[in-house]
């Protein structure tokens, strides 16, 4: 039988409400460079803990890559990304180094419009893939079960057996969800996770991400589904042409009288 840690889960979550108020992740003056583009135009932004962050704006604005810098995914050429109030890393030498040993503990999950499960591995082994790694074999036993914990939390847990190609892009998605969170990540990254579904599928995979956020994981999202960003999110951020347009709260962002965002963000209001 298959048992769950819940005190332990619990625990787990616990330690993040301890962090109210305090920021948990802060960029600053962030600017990158691909050849002659600013990607990247003087990007500041302050996530506290617990908070929902949305960005929206156009293809090609930089959103991607923005949550990619945060990630280490890409190097920053300058600007200060912060998480937990400390540096998170800086370029030197054109390497990005990670500045500090402690800062270790705050990992970041990122999900991406492309699932990428390993189609030769179960849903269960895809999901206990990285803590396995980075574990070096210890604890397997407890690393199953968090998966399994993991899967559980998604609605993914009957299917712990199957393999990819067995399942929805929904399901997919919710199982990408879910290795993303057994790394015990204290960020989530989402990069438009339901562009690449059929529409018919794209609710579930939102409703696990709005469980989330009720749970409290601090997560940035970059979406299309501006109807569930102005739900779920305590900022909405407005990107264009590299920059930061407007960040605002959902309610007052709905009062917009910029004719370009109001025809982005349709009828939400
Ligand atoms: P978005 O996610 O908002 O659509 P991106 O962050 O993907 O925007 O891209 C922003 C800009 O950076 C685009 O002009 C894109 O062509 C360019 N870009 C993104 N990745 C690379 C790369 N690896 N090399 C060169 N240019 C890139
Ligand atoms: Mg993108």
């Amino acid at each position: 039988t298959i048992q769950v840690d819940y005190e332990k889960l619990k625990e787990y979550s616990n330690i993040k409400n301890k962090n109210e108020g305090k920021i948990a992740l802060e960029l600053k003056n962030v600017k990158k460079v691909f050849g002659n583009t600013l990607v990247l135009n003087d990007i500041s932004l302050s996530v506290p803990w617990g908070k929902v962050i949305s960005i929206i704006g156009p293809s090609g604005s930089g959103k991607s890559t923005l949550l990619r810098s945060i990630n280490g995914l890409e190097s920053i050429d300058t600007g200060d990304i912060e998480m937990g109030g400390l540096p998170f890393m800086f370029k030197n030498n054109n390497k990005i180094k990670k500045s500090n040993k402690k800062l270790q503990v705050l990992k970041i999950g990122m999900v991406f419009q492309s699932y990428n499960l390993f189609p030769h591995k179960t849903v269960l082994e895809n999901v206990m893939l990285a803590p396995l790694y980075h574990k070096k074999n210890k604890d397997q036993e407890l690393i199953r079960i968090h998966a399994l914990a993991m899967l559980e939390k998604v609605g993914m847990l009957i299917h712990a057996n199957k393999y990819p190609h067995q399942l929805s892009g929904g399901q997919q998605q919710r199982v990408a969800i879910a290795r993303a969170l057994a790394i015990q990540p204290s960020i989530m990254l989402f990069d438009e996770p339901t562009s690449a579904l059929d529409p018919e599928l794209v609710q579930e995979v939102l409703k696990v991400i709005k469980e989330l956020s009720n749970e409290g994981m601090t997560m940035i999202i970059v979406t299309h589904e501006m109807k569930f960003a102005f739900e779920v999110s305590d900022r909405i951020v407005f990107m264009e042409s590299g920059q930061i347009i407007y960040n605002e709260d959902p309610q007052q962002m709905k009062k917009t009288q910029d004719e370009r965002l109001l025809k982005f963000i349709g009828n939400v209001a």
